[in-house]
């Protein structure tokens, strides 16, 4: 067992340095915010806090460093808690460490051209390689494009109040035009356009890195886009670009050297330089927060939503549970799987009344036909498979879309013998870490795509599937119903060390540490793959 305590503080002395490295000052900026301000029932201003994962991680790093993060204040009572500079000082609950949240305010068609059409019906599809998913943009692209404009002019203004040349650090895809944007503004746009730099931040320099959450498609994918060259030029606006893992990186390079002009890539070195500037290419995979969801798996609550959800739901005490966890989002493979159950309960009748799946599922965009459909094929494949197999007092599948807790999702991930994590497609894949994280003393097995980013790192231990392979998915179930204890463990403690090795403050000191790198001249800055 490694000594957890030992590794989280030299993480935490890296982190330090890295973000004195940084200049300290930190800019991020990302569709989502870690706080919202919303109306309780009785009229009262409510503040919602960050659950959990990156989110609860950056704002963290951000109580730590003098920092402003931007973000769409999408929350009812935004408005009336910001400043006359449209922020809020958070945290609400730490007067010592805090830091300036930049809310933007998006008009109702800015959020539907912006954030449902372009980022959710034109980019999720096409990363994510669901082509016959992608819709036309049409003038959505002028609010995406406005959207992105905001945002650079909000992160040019952080930009200019810091002492220092700041850290910009950018979140996934609904930023892929403001790095370019943001350039513009400082001056440090040198190429390209022949009229030359205008700063209108009063000389700072700001590195810009910009972490990408969601696959990269292949090139012969991305040519399908109908922003491509737009979308490269924004990104290769950035001195740092970092992806889940290397096939993204190379899917990248390989966009950006065939599908815009001007754009020298190497390959070896993981760099693009375009108008004058380079931008580096790095992979990090992005891990969980193990500690905590230990503890959350580890509490009275986790134990009580177990029994709990057992006796509500009438499982049986001795029945044997597999979980998924996920968004109802058509990449996650949730149809896939109830096909692969019900092959294994039609194949294998002794598992009848002896397993039951409980598949969790989160309403999301909903507002999107694609999604709304999702939805009714999940809760029609469920319906099918009951239909056919339940008896008096046993159901093969438990479907909920309650809203549970972070103590409950670890109590319900320890409770469990098998996670089923099987996405047609993802970048990375949290849940399959937060599963493997809070495992206890009788760990479960991981049944995981080949699709997802996490397989990368954790297949080796996993039962691997392919979704679409229901008979070899059934069989992979089978596997991991069977398999003797001792290979359990073996797994399972092979999977414990990966994720405790690359969780989420790891992940924090690569990124933080690649910055580093690409801003230092010398490049002398140490990060964790120096020690
Ligand atoms: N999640 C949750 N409740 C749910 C479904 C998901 O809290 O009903 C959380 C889950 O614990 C994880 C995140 O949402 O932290 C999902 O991350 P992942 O990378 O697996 O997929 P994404 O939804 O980001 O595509």
């Amino acid at each position: 067992m490694p000594n957890t305590h030992l590794r989280a503080d030299r993480v935490e002395a890296d982190l330090d340095r890295l973000l004195t490295a940084a200049g300290d000052e930190l800019v991020v900026a990302s569709n989502r915010q870690p706080y919202r301000h919303d109306y309780g029932d009785d009229g009262e201003v409510t503040v919602d806090r960050p659950a959990g994962g990156l989110t609860a991680g950056l704002d963290e790093v951000m109580r730590r460093v003098d920092g402003t993060w931007i973000a769409w204040g999408d929350g009812e009572a935004d408005a009336t808690v910001v400043d006359g500079d449209d922020t809020v000082t958070v945290p609400p609950d730490d007067a010592e460490n805090t830091y300036a949240l930049r809310r933007l305010w998006l008009d109702e068609d800015e959020v539907e051209g912006y954030y449902y059409e372009v980022a959710n019906q034109v980019l999720w599809p096409l990363c994510h390689a669901a082509l016959g998913t992608v819709e036309s943009c049409g003038d959505a692209w002028a609010d995406y494009r406005r959207v992105n404009d905001q945002f650079a002019d909000a992160m040019a203004d952080a930009a200019t109040d810091a002492d220092g040349d700041p850290l910009v650090w950018l979140h996934d895809y609904h930023l892929a035009l403001a790095p370019r944007h943001l350039r513009e503004r400082t001056g440090s746009d040198t190429g390209g356009r022949g009229d030359g730099p205008v700063d209108r931040t009063g000389g700072a320099d700001p590195t810009l890195a910009h972490t990408w959450h969601i696959p990269w498609p292949s090139w012969d994918t991305f040519r399908a886009c109908p922003n491509r060259e737009a979308l490269l030029d924004g990104l290769l606006g950035n001195d740092l670009l970092v992806f889940h893992v290397p096939r993204y990186c190379e899917n990248f390079l390989r966009s950006a050297d065939r599908g815009l002009d001007g754009t020298a890539v190497d390959f070896d070195a993981g760099t693009v330089d375009y108008r004058g500037r380079t931008t580096t290419v790095r992979a990090a995979p992005m891990g969980v927060p193990v500690d905590r969801i230990r503890e959350q798996a580890d509490s009275m609550e986790a134990a009580g939503f177990r029994a709990a959800f057992r006796k509500n739901r009438g499982i049986d005490r001795d029945t044997r549970l597999a979980v998924g966890v996920d968004r109802l989002d058509y990449t996650k493979g949730i149809v896939q799987r109830l096909d692969a159950f019900e092959r294994l309960f039609e194949e294998r009748p002794d598992y009848r009344g002896e397993v039951t799946f409980v598949q969790v599922g989160t309403e999301s965009r909903s507002a999107i036909p694609a999604y709304a459909d999702y939805q009714d094929r999940v809760e029609a494949a469920v319906d099918r498979v009951n239909d056919r197999f339940a008896t008096d007092d046993w159901r093969p599948v438990v479907y909920t879309t309650e809203m549970i807790s972070n103590e409950g999702l670890a109590g319900l991930y320890r409770e469990a013998d098998l996670a089923v994590v099987s996405p047609i497609r993802d970048g990375m894949n949290l849940v399959a870490q937060e599963f493997v994280a809070a495992g206890g003393d009788d760990p479960g097995v991981l049944v995981l795509s080949d699709q997802a980013g996490a397989h990368d790192t954790l297949g080796e231990w996993a039962v691997s599937v392919r979704p679409h392979d229901t008979e070899g998915f059934a069989a992979a179930l089978d596997d991991a119903l069977s398999m003797s204890e001792r290979e359990r463990r073996r797994r399972a403690n092979a999977l414990a060390d990966g994720v405790e090795d690359d969780d989420l403050d790891s992940w924090l000191v690569d990124v933080l540490g690649a910055v580093a790198r690409v801003a230092s001249a010398d490049g002398g800055v140490p990060t964790r793959a120096d020690h």
